[in-house]
């Protein structure tokens, strides 16, 4: 068994590597991969864990990219330390700093004021949206995580903030030049048509794009078989992986939905 799509405290799971990995070795796994949210900051531990656990451990990342179309594109085999790859992740630290603030200006002008410490103090390394959802709801401006996020920081909600992106073309570049293998992720969860996905792969194909995640916890049959098909017919690599964020999302857990 293998589990190629994890997030840890790195970013926005509720595990650290160690935990993750060691849970992994619990459920008889022998690979994984760490895709934390813009960031490779929680792969050195997890890949010494993956020593001290017997479980080979991928370095990879996750990257939110695209301007009007959100693409998550994920990137293994890189390593953490290629001037490429550290000057996108470090331009990336900067933006979800800068989107927090602006995202804090906004919940001032609603009257909520939550802080930047507040939110720091729940992230360990990048700052999402979820922390500052959790932030919201231990202030009780809202009962849960998704209530903040469909009442205030969610998509088009009275606080929501655009983060600054690359193009999905230029994270295939900075991913193909550390010597990494760029994957489109969930690709169910554009909401694209078929004839649209199926243009738009054929135009990240020509960008340098390596493989797709075809199993997903939230991707239908449906969709799983047109991913699949679609890697096929372009010789593209077929990847799997749960999406894994521990407590955030407690109906996923490690390995499930491949
Ligand atoms: P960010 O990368 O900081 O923009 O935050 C995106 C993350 O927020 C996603 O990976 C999800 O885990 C979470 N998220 C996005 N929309 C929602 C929602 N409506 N309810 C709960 N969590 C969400
Ligand atoms: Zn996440
Ligand atoms: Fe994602
Ligand atoms: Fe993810």
């Amino acid at each position: 068994m293998l589990d190629l799509h994890i997030h840890t405290t790195a970013s926005d799971g509720t595990y650290t590597p160690t935990q993750v990995v060691r849970m992994a070795k619990e459920k008889g796994f022998t690979l994984v991969a760490i895709t934390d949210h813009d960031t490779m900051d929680g792969v050195a531990e997890a890949m010494e864990a993956g020593k001290q656990y017997n479980v080979e451990v991928i370095p990879g990342v996750e990257i939110s990219s695209g301007v009007s179309l959100v693409v998550h594109m994920l990137g293994y085999g890189m390593s953490p330390q290629h001037p490429v790859i550290k000057a996108m992740l470090e331009d990336m630290r900067l933006a979800r700093v800068e989107r927090m603030y602006r995202i804090i200006d906004n919940l001032k002008a609603l009257g909520i004021p939550i802080t930047a410490q507040e939110v720091e103090a729940l992230a360990d390394g990048a700052i999402g949206r979820p922390h500052i959802a959790r932030v919201l709801v231990a202030h009780g401006v809202a009962p849960d995580v998704r209530t903040a996020f469909r009442e205030y920081i969610g998509l088009g909600a009275k606080a929501y903030a655009e983060r600054r992106k690359m193009t999905s073309e230029e994270v295939i570049g900075n991913i193909r030049a550390a010597g990494g293998v760029p994957v489109l992720a969930h690709g169910g969860l554009l909401r694209l048509t078929e004839v649209e996905l199926s243009a738009w792969i054929d135009a990240m194909c020509k960008a340098g794009l390596m493989g797709l995640e075809c199993y997903h916890n939230a991707h239908t049959p449906e969709i799983e078989r047109f991913l699949r098909r679609a890697a096929k017919e372009r010789g593209l690599l077929v990847t799997g992986g749960s999406d894994f964020h521990g407590e955030t999302r407690k109906d996923v857990d490690l390995g499930t939905g491949l």
